[in-house]
C-alpha cells in the first residue's frame, strides 16, 4: 500500500461519509443505526479493490511479460471464461465480466496462469468495457509480441442490471482482433466458436 493508495482511501471515505449524510436525509438515521458503523472506511476500502493504482497495475503488467517460457507451440493459446470484476466509469456501479483471451505464440508461451491474472488485474479500473477490451488484445498482440491476439468479453454491467434501462439479463458483449486474428478469418472464428461454446458457469 503505498501513500497514493492511501491518499485515495481517505478521499473515497470522505465520499461515503457525504453518502451516508444523504442517506440520512432520506430518512435511514445511519448515525443511530449500529450497521451503519464504520462503513465509509470499509466502502472505501472495498472501492480501493475495484479501483487500482494505474502505475502500479502497470508495473505488474510489465512483470508478468517478462515471465515467459520458451516454445515450439505456434498454435491458438486461449484462457477462457475468466471471472473479474471492475467498475463502469459512467456510473462508477460494478461489472462483472467472463473474459476470454487468446494469442498465437512466436517463440515465447507466457505461464498460463498469467492470462487470468492479467485479465483480472486490467478488469480493476473504472474503464470502458470497451477499451479493456482493446487494451487486453493489444498487450497481448504488441508487448508480448505474438502473432496475434483475441479478447472476447461479456459483461454484466450492474448500472444497466439494477437502475435506468433494468436490462437484468442483458450481456454487454465486446471482442477485438489483432494480427492473425484480424487477418484470417479462419482463426478468428476458431477463437469465436471455442470461447462461445456453452459452459455451465454463465455469471
Ligand atoms: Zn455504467
Amino acid at each position: 500500500m503505498n501513500d497514493k493508495n492511501n491518499e485515495a482511501l481517505a478521499l473515497f471515505e470522505q465520499g461515503y461519509d457525504k453518502i451516508l449524510e444523504g442517506l440520512d436525509v432520506l430518512g435511514y438515521q445511519v448515525n443511530d443505526d449500529a450497521n451503519f458503523a464504520g462503513t465509509a472506511a470499509r466502502a472505501a476500502k472495498g472501492l480501493g479493490q475495484l479501483m487500482r493504482d494505474k502505475q502500479e497495475v502497470k508495473t505488474e503488467v510489465e512483470e508478468m511479460l517478462t515471465k515467459t517460457f520458451p516454445a515450439k507451440y505456434k498454435d491458438m493459446v486461449i484462457s477462457k471464461h475468466n471471472v473479474a470484476f471492475g467498475v463502469c466509469p459512467h456510473h462508477l456501479l460494478p461489472v462483472v465480466y467472463r473474459i476470454s483471451v487468446a494469442y498465437i505464440p512466436t517463440s515465447k508461451v507466457l505461464g498460463i496462469s498469467k492470462l487470468s491474472r492479467l485479465a483480472k488485474l486490467l478488469a480493476r479500473a473504472p474503464m470502458l468495457q470497451e477499451d479493456l477490451t482493446h487494451e487486453l488484445s493489444r498487450i497481448l498482440y504488441e508487448d508480448l509480441q505474438s502473432d496475434g491476439s483475441g479478447t472476447y468479453i461479456e459483461g454484466l454491467h450492474m448500472c444497466m442490471a439494477s437502475r435506468g434501462a433494468g436490462a437484468h439479463e442483458t450481456r454487454v458483449v465486446t471482442s477485438a482482433m489483432r494480427g492473425a486474428f484480424l487477418d484470417q478469418m479462419s482463426t478468428r472464428q476458431e477463437f469465436i466458436k471455442l470461447v462461445t461454446a456453452s459452459h455451465p458457469n454463465l455469471i
